[in-house]
């Protein structure tokens, strides 16, 4: 009798919903057949349970990435990352190109525009705060604690702020109240949030998926601008939008 063939290894470059939901498909998809490693910039405290193995923080640029990957005998990799985290993207593209391991993008699609939406389509997040200047003052901002800065020099507007946990410092803003909280949203909350914070205008970034949409919907019923931040152009390369999709790309690997 032959032995059986090891188990190949899959790196999850993870931190959204979508690569904790990738893991758990592809385990109970190819089982013993695959080894899997999910990978987190450890940004929060509170963490899902995943699938696999985990690893916390950074590598330290493309080309510990790309040793990393040499050393731990990876297969392939699946960037499972947020459209707005390019920066590890970009280097998985370059280290796996430098250690000739096969990679897939796995980036959720874009929110569809609907006929009453008024979204103002921005560059980036010092383009939306400039934006801000013709709109209303009382904004909902959910573009996450680090770019927070980007609005610090509009003195005359008030913001509210939703965070997934505590900031580590005091906001960077002159007037602010501070929610907590983490997707999926639903819409009923979103509702109350522009109606308790009488709310003029929201900011987002593009980011896509279902468990932040209810914003816009609630946005628009209300008529209200939206200041969207276009997102960053992805690497080159095979890229899906839906988990099934990155599974078939797993069992084309692992035939
Ligand atoms: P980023 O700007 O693209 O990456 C900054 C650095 O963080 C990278 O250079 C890398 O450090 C490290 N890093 C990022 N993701 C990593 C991962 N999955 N595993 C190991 N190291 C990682 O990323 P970001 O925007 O700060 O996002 C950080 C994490 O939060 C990502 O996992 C992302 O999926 C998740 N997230 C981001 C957003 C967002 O709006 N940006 C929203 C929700 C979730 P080294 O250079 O040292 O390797």
């Amino acid at each position: 009798m032959r032995d059986p063939e090891p188990a190949r290894h899959l790196l999850i470059l993870g931190g959204t919903g979508e690569a904790a939901a990738l893991a758990s498909a592809a385990l109970s998809r190819f089982g013993e057949r695959l080894r899997i490693t999910n990978s987190l910039a450890g940004r929060t405290s509170h963490r899902a349970v995943l699938a696999g193995e985990v690893r916390i923080g950074g590598f330290g640029g493309a080309d510990a990435l790309a040793a990393y990957l040499r050393a731990e005998g990876i297969d392939c990799v699946i960037d499972a990352t947020h459209p707005f985290a390019a920066r590890i993207s970009a280097q998985a593209a370059s280290a796996c190109a430098s250690a000739a391991v096969p990679r897939l993008l796995l980036l959720r699609a874009e929110w569809k525009r609907h006929d009453l939406d008024r979204w103002i389509d921005v560059a980036d997040v010092p383009a939306a705060a400039a934006a801000l200047r013709q709109l209303g003052q009382r904004v909902w901002l959910t573009v996450g604690q680090r770019e927070l800065e980007a609005f610090s020099g509009l003195t005359r507007h008030h913001f509210v702020v939703r965070l997934i946990e505590p900031p580590a410092s005091p906001l960077p803003l002159s007037s602010c109240d501070l929610l907590l909280g983490r997707g999926p949203f639903n819409l009923a909350e979103e509702r109350r949030i522009l109606e308790r914070h009488a709310i003029e205008v929201l900011v987002t970034k593009a980011s896509g998926g279902d468990a932040t949409e209810p914003k816009l919907i609630a946005a628009r019923e209300r008529a209200l601008p939206v200041v969207m931040v276009r997102r960053p152009v992805p690497p080159a390369g095979e890229r899906v939008e839906e988990v099934t999709a990155a599974l078939d790309w797993l069992a084309a690997r692992l035939a």
